[in-house]
């Protein structure tokens, strides 16, 4: 592929994107180690990266601990308009870095475009929350007080980020954190470096630009070592990581070892419930995006449908028609609907998965399949599939990132609730009803347990505006809109005497 972005060709190293140290030539120490980065589109090797070593990490953390002295001092409407900068840069890169995303990463073009534009809107909310940053006045009880709270910056915050979003979840928290007053240390997925390095070079200028100091913006490369750097180091206030249950449970342990801070945003296994109120014509369309877009590979994706009898056999034989319109081929070619899996181990995650739904007495709807022949050699692309299924078995209970569906069967309301909720995940789950007491009831609190719960759209897709996450084993973290930012500040409460007594609380009295 052209180079599309005015990358270096050479192999890079990470480092913080003001420097002049940027980008180098690497030394020879590392390059047993380096990560090559594949498309799955086509297999084709498109970058070859080095990754930081021990000694790269520790001058970014000082760099960054150097510039949080000077940042945090940057008035937050100031450190907006940066940002705001920031946003106008992806606004004029957003074909050619959308596009690079999509042949690193392997979603439609469409879906990498929309990548971009998640990062341009999280920009424009994050310059209005810079002058939106508000903390609480309360009434003292005693005379003469005054009491109020008010948020500081946290420090340094560590992101770590999962192949499948490889830049707009980065931009959710970095965005966020800059207008906070915070410095970032961003440690992309191993599988999609380039597109890493491809938003620091985007942003280089703007930070040049506006003398902002060098290590506001960090990029460390690696696999799950340089993960661990950030989880176990005190000098990173906050690690924000998004990936696997197995990484968040790692994560959160070494975090919580050192009474650190973490925001976790894990997997998903999302179901939506079709009751026999449902207007069809809505739900099978965003049944079909939420299991195939992205070739079921968003945490978002709709995993299991759990369907009212009344309506299986039409929802079953409405599902199997769509599906058999679904186009699979290149994700650089917006005639196709689903790309490849990010990577031939993603394919065996796929067949084994199928594996077990057969030994379990699944039955395919529709059959799946791994793809062979022109345009297909890299292996990657596989047929999503729909298999009737049971909540209990242990291929349903856990997240396979793949576009595989299980449909399943429910009689009452309350039984549907109880699958949907009978999962350790707990990300997103939809309802299709036009029955209001359905809706309202899976809104309850004797409703759907995740973090997001929709009535009438499916379970991907989500607006930057609303906090994002989920519960349970998704980890509990919330990202983005909503008051998503005050896990990457410090509240601090003041109390205020401005009389001439020391009264004080809970009516103690204290003489001397
Ligand atoms: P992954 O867990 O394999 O890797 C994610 C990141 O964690 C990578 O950068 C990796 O290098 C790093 N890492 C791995 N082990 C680590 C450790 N022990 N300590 C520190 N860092 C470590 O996940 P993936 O395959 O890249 O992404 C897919 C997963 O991410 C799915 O489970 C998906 O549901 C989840 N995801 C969740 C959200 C969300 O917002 N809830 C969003 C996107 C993806």
């Amino acid at each position: 592929m052209q180079s599309i972005l005015p990358l270096p060709t050479q192999s890079v190293k990470p480092g913080t994107s003001t420097g002049q140290q940027f980008w180098h030539s690497a030394t020879t120490d590392r390059s047993e180690k380096i990560i090559d980065s594949f498309s799955p589109a086509d297999g084709q090797l498109i970058a070859r990266v080095y990754p930081s070593t021990r000694s790269d990490y520790d001058r970014v953390i000082e760099t960054a601990q150097a510039a949080f002295q000077e940042w945090r001092l940057v008035p937050a409407p100031r450190r907006g308009e940066v940002v705001r900068q920031m946003g106008e840069q992806f606004r004029q890169y957003k074909r050619e870095l959308g596009t690079l995303v999509s042949y690193e990463m392997g979603k439609s073009l469409q879906e990498g475009l929309g990548e971009v534009q998640e990062i341009i809107d999280i920009c424009d909310f994050a310059v209005g929350l810079s002058r939106q940053l508000y903390g609480l006045a309360m009434h003292s009880e005693r005379p003469a007080h005054r009491m109020m709270e008010q948020w500081h910056p946290l420090g340094l915050v560590g992101i770590i980020s999962a192949f499948n979003f490889p830049v707009a979840v980065w931009s959710w928290n970095a965005m966020i954190a800059w207008v906070c007053g915070d410095v970032c240390i961003w440690k992309p997925s191993e599988k999609t470096p380039l597109t890493a390095l491809a938003c620091q070079q985007i942003i280089t200028e703007v930070l040049r630009n506006n003398d902002v100091p060098e290590g506001v913006s960090c990029l460390i490369t690696g696999g799950r070592e340089a993960g661990e750097w950030l989880a176990r180091d005190p000098r990173i206030a906050l690690v924000s990581a998004t990936g696997s249950t197995r990484m968040g449970k790692a994560v959160a342990e070494a975090v919580a070892g050192r009474l650190g801070r973490s925001l976790l945003e894990l997997g998903g296994n999302n179901a939506i419930i079709v009751t026999e109120h449902a207007d069809l014509d809505l739900a099978i369309p965003a049944i079909v995006f939420g299991a195939v877009g992205t070739a079921g590979q968003r945490c978002t994706t709709t995993r299991r449908l759990i369907v009212q009898d009344t309506v299986y056999d039409d929802v079953k034989k409405r599902l199997a028609n769509a599906y058999a319109q679904v186009r699979i081929g290149s994700p650089l070619d917006e005639s196709y609907h689903v790309g490849p899996l990010i990577d031939r181990q993603a394919v065996q995650g796929y067949q084994a998965a199928v594996q077990e739904i057969r030994s379990a007495g699944g039955r395919f709807v529709v059959e799946p399949g791994v793809l062979d022949g022109p345009g297909f050699e890299s292996g990657c692309y596989v047929r999503p599939c729909i298999a009737e299924a049971e909540n209990h078995w242990p291929v349903v209970q856990r997240e396979t990132f793949a576009p595989i569906l299980y449909l399943i069967r429910y009689t009452t309301l309350d039984e549907a609730i109880e699958l949907q909720n009978g999962v350790p995940q707990g990300l997103s789950s939809a309802i299709f009803t036009l029955n209001l007491r359905e809706a309202e009831r899976f809104l309850s609190v004797v409703g759907s347990d995740c973090g997001i719960a929709n009535v009438n759209i499916g379970t991907s897709g989500a607006e930057i505006g609303g906090a994002f996450g989920g519960e349970k084993e998704t980890g509990g973290g919330r990202e983005s809109g909503s008051d998503a930012w005050k896990a990457y500040m410090r509240r601090q409460t003041n109390t205020i005497n401005y009389g001439t007594t020391l009264p004080l609380a809970q009516g103690i009295t204290f003489e001397l």
